[in-house]
């Protein structure tokens, strides 16, 4: 796998992006974007979970540029280039060359290969969003997305632009450690991009016992709960809720959390730009 073109986070610059904008298509990330909003969006107003939450609800506008800021716009301002500079220059280092393909996948079958980046790359999310919750300066970081006071699908994307960083280089790592001949890895971000959607959607599907394998957006809301029922929170999973079950920090009760957001975070700004600066200003 090219490290370094999958640093360029789908889009090498603006021309790349506005030529995906004007061709609509199934192998463009950002029309598959926009198609998986529209869907679970879709599903939010047929089949509404929580029924008395408005539609037109505070911070709708907000959580709807995060979602552009972090999948586009922040990687254009220069983010995907100079990671894909920093991936290349790293790629050609010769200890990195020797630890490429340390693990190889290339015998198997390629989709048991993308099953097994799906799954591995998941498992290091989980932990890395663990971490998040417990280093006092990341959570500060991450606060950004545990500020949202109404769950819907757009608060996937509400992050801070740190956590581009901080989950992407991980990854890197992984799949530059990992060998595999799959020509690419889009699916995998494409099916986690619909279960994040899913997760923070005011929907509630029937899981079933899927709900042990599959994070569930009855599960995550309990990760977002102001009250949390245990110090640094449950719930971590991404993708897979099955880590939370084997690391017991699974926490699944019949009733939904009373609220969602931050608790005693009375100072937390609701504006885009001061969020940017939160984790460096509230540290003072
Ligand atoms: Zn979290
Ligand atoms: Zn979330």
């Amino acid at each position: 796998m090219d490290i370094s073109r999958l640093a360029q986070h789908f889009f090498a610059n603006w021309s790349g992006f506005f030529r995906s904008v004007g061709n609509p298509g199934w192998g463009n990330f950002f029309w598959l974007l926009i198609a998986a909003s529209l869907a679970v969006f879709a599903l939010e107003l047929a089949k509404p979970w929580r029924k008395g939450q408005r539609v037109l609800r505070h911070e709708l506008g907000l959580d709807i540029f995060y979602m552009f800021f972090n999948m586009f716009f922040f990687p254009l301002l220069g983010y995907a280039t100079l990671s894909a500079a920093l991936a290349s220059g790293v790629e050609s280092l010769a200890f990195v060359k020797s630890l490429r393909g340390f693990i190889s996948l290339q015998t198997l079958p390629p989709a048991i290969q993308i099953v097994i980046l799906f799954v591995v790359r998941d498992f290091l999310q989980w932990n890395i969003h663990v971490v998040l919750h417990r280093v006092p300066f990341l959570w500060k970081i991450h606060e950004v997305h545990h500020s949202a006071e109404v769950m819907s699908f757009p608060v996937h994307l509400r992050y801070h632009w740190a956590e581009n960083i901080i989950y992407r280089v991980p990854e890197y790592s992984l799949f530059l450690l990992i060998g595999s001949n799959v020509p690419d890895v889009f699916i995998i971000y494409v099916v986690s991009l619909t279960i994040g959607h899913l997760n923070h959607a005011n929907v509630k599907l029937p899981w079933g016992p899927l709900k042990y394998l599959f994070n569930t957006s009855e599960l995550h809301l309990w990760h977002h709960a102001k009250q949390l029922p245990v110090r640094y929170g449950v719930n971590y999973a991404i993708s897979l809720s099955v880590w939370d079950w084997l690391f017991r920090t699974a926490y699944n009760p019949p009733a939904p959390p009373e609220g969602i957001g931050l608790l005693d975070e009375p100072a937390f700004p609701r504006s885009f730009i001061r969020q940017l600066f939160w984790p460096l200003a509230s540290r003072r």
